[in-house]
C-alpha cells in the first residue's frame, strides 16, 4: 500500500521524537518512572478492601500498604497503565499524538518493536479516553458519513458480506428503532459515483435489474451491492420481480435542501483525507476512536505536551475485552478540524 507524503512527514517526525524520548529516558526504566509520576498527581487511592482514602507516597514505589487495613494496594491498579509490562511504547504514543503525529499502527509497531496488537491496544485505549472528553465544540453527525472509508471488516461485519455491510446493518437497525425520515434528506447527497449514476437512470417507472445494469454499465456485483445501499437509504424501492423505481415522495424533499446538507458533510471531510493520507481506510466499529486520533492531531491548544498522558493516567483502566466488544453508534461525535 502506497504511503502518503502527509504520512511519510509523519513517520519522520516521529522518528526523531522517538530518539530524543530514549534520550530523556534512558531505559524502560526511566518510561515507567515517567508514567509513575502521572500515576502519583491523583489526590489518593481508594483502597479496594476496605475504601480508606490513602494518600499516594511522594516517593518512586509501584506499590504501597493500606493505611486502614494494610492490604497491598499497586499505584496502577485500575489505571490506564494497569498490568502493563512495557511503558515505552504507552509514553511514546501518548507524545506523538500530543505533537499531532499520527503513525499507523503497522508503523508504530517496528519503531517501537512491538507487535501491532500491542500499539492497536494502546490507540483504542487512548481513543476511549479521548472520545469521553469530547464534550464541548462536538458536531454529531450519523455515521454513514464516514461510507467510503469503511474498508476493513472487523467483527461486527456480517459474514461473506464486504466491510461497508456492517454500516447497512447499523443503519438499518437503527432505522428500525426510531424513526428516520428526518435524517433520510441527508441520504441523497453522499452517494458515491456508482449510487449516483443508478440513482439517475432510475425514474418512477419500473426498471430490471439487467435493464439497470445495461444503463448503467456496471457489472452486476457492484450492481446489486449499490441497489442494496441505495434501498438501505430509502432512496429507492423494489417492487415485484425485483423491478425498481425511484422513492419519489422522499426523493423530491431531499433534493431540497442539498446545499445545506452538503454543508453538514463538508464537516467530516477533513476526517475522511486524514484517514485515508494516514490509514488508508478503517472498520466501521472503531470508526468514533480515529475521530478521537484526528481532534489529537490537529488541535494543539487543547492537546498540549503532557495533556494526554494525564487525562490517560486520572482515567480507570480499559480491559482489553472492553476494546475488543467495543462498537461506534450509528451517530458519531467528534471536533470539527
Ligand atoms: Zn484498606
Amino acid at each position: 500500500m502506497a504511503i502518503t507524503d502527509r504520512a511519510k512527514a509523519a513517520n519522520s517526525k516521529a522518528i526523531l521524537v522517538l530518539r530524543n524520548l530514549d534520550e530523556e529516558f534512558v531505559s524502560e526504566n526511566g518510561y515507567k518512572n515517567a508514567a509513575m509520576q502521572d500515576l502519583r498527581k491523583r489526590d489518593s487511592i481508594v483502597c479496594k478492601k476496605c475504601n480508606l482514602d490513602n494518600e499516594i507516597p511522594s516517593f518512586d514505589v509501584r506499590s504501597m500498604q493500606c493505611r486502614g487495613c494494610k492490604w497491598i494496594i499497586w499505584i496502577t491498579a485500575d489505571t490506564f497503565y494497569h498490568r502493563v509490562r512495557l511503558f515505552r511504547p504507552r509514553v511514546v504514543i501518548m507524545r506523538w499524538l500530543e505533537m499531532g503525529i499520527i503513525v499507523s499502527a503497522n508503523q508504530a509497531a517496528k519503531l517501537l518493536t512491538v507487535s501491532n496488537d500491542t500499539v492497536n491496544l494502546i490507540y483504542k485505549q487512548v481513543g476511549i479516553v479521548v472520545s469521553k472528553l469530547m464534550l464541548d465544540n462536538t458536531v454529531e453527525e450519523p455515521s454513514f458519513y464516514c461510507l467510503d472509508i469503511m474498508d476493513r471488516r472487523s467483527t461486527e461485519t456480517p459474514a461473506r458480506e464486504p466491510a461497508v455491510a456492517e454500516e447497512f446493518e447499523i443503519q438499518a437497525t437503527a432505522k428500525e428503532t426510531t424513526d428516520s425520515s428526518n435524517d433520510f434528506d441527508i441520504r441523497i447527497t453522499l452517494l458515491n459515483e456508482n449510487e449516483q449514476s443508478i440513482f439517475e437512470v432510475l425514474d418512477d417507472k419500473e426498471k430490471s435489474f439487467d435493464q439497470i445494469s445495461e444503463q448503467s454499465q456496471l457489472d452486476s456485483s457492484v450492481l446489486s451491492s449499490t441497489l442494496m445501499s441505495l434501498e438501505l437509504y430509502g432512496l429507492i424501492k423494489t417492487a415485484a420481480g425485483g423491478r425498481f423505481t425511484r422513492n419519489d415522495v422522499q426523493t423530491a424533499t431531499a433534493l431540497k435542501d442539498k446545499t445545506e446538507l452538503k454543508n453538514q458533510k463538508t464537516l467530516v471531510t477533513t476526517f475522511i483525507y486524514f484517514i485515508k493520507d494516514y490509514f488508508q481506510g478503517i472498520s466501521r466499529k472503531y470508526l468514533q476512536l480515529y475521530f478521537s486520533l484526528h481532534w489529537l492531531s490537529f488541535d494543539r491548544q487543547r492537546w498540549k505536551i503532557n495533556s494526554l498522558r494525564n487525562a490517560c493516567a486520572s482515567h480507570p483502566h480499559i480491559s482489553y475485552d472492553e476494546t475488543l466488544t467495543y462498537v461506534t453508534s450509528p451517530i458519531v461525535r467528534f471536533v470539527p478540524g
